[in-house]
């Protein structure tokens, strides 16, 4: 029900926990996040994000990059398992979803077929193995089966990725649900709105239905389903704390 993504020279967990607690007033059922600290992390509970705090008190949590979610089941229970990132079957890529795969059962049958083994009940989990599929049988980058695997994605989504082998970069993609991306000075953050975001930045970009977002700590590149480049419109917040 709501996501917060950091890139850049802080610390990225603390502001993408506090991001997620300035969501919460939307609802939710389970949080969770992943880092990059020699090697993809992926923590999640069911419950509260000050349950997912306490659980990660005296970790390592050190990483430039993170993705955080609160989930509203919509496709499985409630349940750490469920919830969310979710991982590729390879384990390397990590990803956090707001919204429905409806044409879920069908993609999830076709790779079932293709020897994929699922450990949650959620369209999500589907999609990110869908991508790593097609990055696998086309020998493509993750950006470019992100854009071939919206193309037969039938629902509303927004999206964001992490890999592990890349952890400068997060991969973005919306249709229909809302993504705010905060431009920072040699940092972004993404969110499902823009109050995780003001206290950082008041320069904001909206993105577009059907936009793929490749976002470092001190680049945006915008891009359409067919992969031309966008400008990014930047907007001026004008709300205040
Ligand atoms: N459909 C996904 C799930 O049930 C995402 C729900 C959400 O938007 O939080 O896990």
């Amino acid at each position: 029900c709501g996501i917060v993504a950091y890139i850049g020279q802080r610390n990225a967990y603390p502001v993408v926990l506090k991001g997620l607690k300035r969501l919460e007033y939307r609802g939710y059922d389970s949080a969770g996040i992943a880092i990059i600290n020699h090697g993809l992390h992926v923590y999640k509970k069911k419950g509260k994000v000050a349950g997912l705090e306490d659980y990660l008190t005296g970790r390592n949590m050190e990483s430039h990059i993170a993705i955080g979610h609160t989930r509203w089941a919509t496709h499985g229970e409630p349940c750490d398992r469920n919830s969310h990132p979710h991982t590729s079957g390879d384990g390397k890529l990590a990803m956090i979803h707001n919204g429905i795969i409806e044409n879920y059962a069908q993609l999830k049958q076709e790779l079932l077929n293709k020897g994929h083994v699922f450990s949650s009940d959620t369209d999500t989990e589907v999609l990110i193995h869908f991508i790593e599929e097609i990055r696998n049988s086309n020998q493509c980058s993750v950006e470019e089966a992100v854009r071939i695997a919206l193309k037969r994605v039938v629902g509303a989504y927004v999206i964001v990725i992490v890999d592990e082998d890349n952890p400068d970069t997060l991969i973005a993609a919306r249709k229909g649900s809302p993504l705010v991306i905060g431009v920072g000075k040699g940092e972004h953050f993404l969110a499902s709105d823009a109050s995780p975001i003001v206290e950082y930045t008041k320069e904001v970009v909206y993105v577009n239905d059907y936009e793929i977002a490749i976002v470092k700590a001190d680049e945006l590149i915008l891009k359409n389903i067919t992969n031309e480049r966008q400008t990014p419109y930047i907007q001026k917040l004008d709300i205040e704390l």
